[in-house]
């Protein structure tokens, strides 16, 4: 058993996760670095390292459930508690990225991005739940967007009412329903469960066309994975201010 507090960061070998890492572990937190695969893993470690930060990478593919058995079972084994769990890993696959087709989207691209960005993390998240009550102060962040909001996409002259990425926003709202129910179902519990919009941030994902930089963008995550006892839990965030639904 730790003192520290151990967070585990799902999809941390790179991107958002990866500064989400570095942060948390700026604060003195044992960081589980997560990622599908491994070597990518103690690649990014190793660079961390090199900056004097000290992670853990571990493998977790949250598609695979087997990998989620895995993780739920090294942390029992290793730590006996979660603390902090940051589902980050997430997917945007949309063909209609370009070309706004929400009226031909696949069923294949559909049922793609809500078995990574949906089911997976909801899966991942009830399996280490046991784990998580047993923390003093439990944190569960799904990392969401702000394409997420329906009120926003219905708001004509909104910033995302354009937007074209219809299987990855369906994801992601249905995605906050889980904050808020499980949110609900842990009012009475020390576990706070938040939405993150971390912002359109240089990323792989978020392209190079992005204003925000990377650690900038991490700051929504670490935010809410380290909310004092008094902190807000069953919201969705960008930056401290709170977004419409
Ligand atoms: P990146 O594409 O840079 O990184 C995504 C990470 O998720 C990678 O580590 C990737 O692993 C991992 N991942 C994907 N699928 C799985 C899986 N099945 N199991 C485990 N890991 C997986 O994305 P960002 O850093 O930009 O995004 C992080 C989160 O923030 C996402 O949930 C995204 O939707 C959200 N977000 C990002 C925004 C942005 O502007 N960038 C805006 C709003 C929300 P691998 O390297 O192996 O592919």
């Amino acid at each position: 058993m730790s003192a520290k507090k151990i967070a585990l960061i799902t999809g941390a070998n790179k991107g958002i996760g990866l500064e989400t890492a570095k942060q948390l572990a700026a604060e003195g937190i044992t960081v589980l670095l997560g990622a599908r695969d491994l070597a990518k893993g103690e690649e990014a470690a190793a660079k961390l390292k090199e900056e004097g930060f000290e992670v853990r990478p571990v493998k977790i593919d949250i598609d695979d459930k087997a990998s989620q058995d895995a993780i739920a079972a090294l942390i029992e084994k290793d730590y006996g508690v979660l603390d902090i769990l940051i589902n980050n890993a997430g997917v945007l696959i949309d063909e209609s990225r370009a070309r706004n087709q929400t009226s031909t989207t696949s069923e294949e691209i559909l049922r793609k991005t809500f078995d990574t960005n949906f089911f997976a993390t909801i899966s991942l998240t009830q399996k280490l739940l046991p784990l998580i009550r047993k923390s003093e102060a439990g944190r569960i962040v799904n990392l969401s967007s702000i394409l997420a909001s329906l009120t926003l996409h219905a708001t004509k002259g909104s910033p995302i009412y354009e937007a074209k990425t219809f299987a990855y926003d369906a994801s992601k709202t249905a995605l906050n329903q889980f904050t808020v129910h499980l949110a609900h179902e842990l009012a009475n519990t020390k576990i706070k469960v938040n939405s993150a919009h971390p912002g359109w941030v240089k990323t792989d994902m978020g392209t190079d066309a992005a204003p925000m930089e990377i650690p900038e963008g991490a700051k929504t995550s670490v935010w809410l994975a380290t909310l004092p006892e008094d902190g807000p839990t069953g919201g969705y965030f960008h930056l401290g201010e709170s977004l419409p639904w």
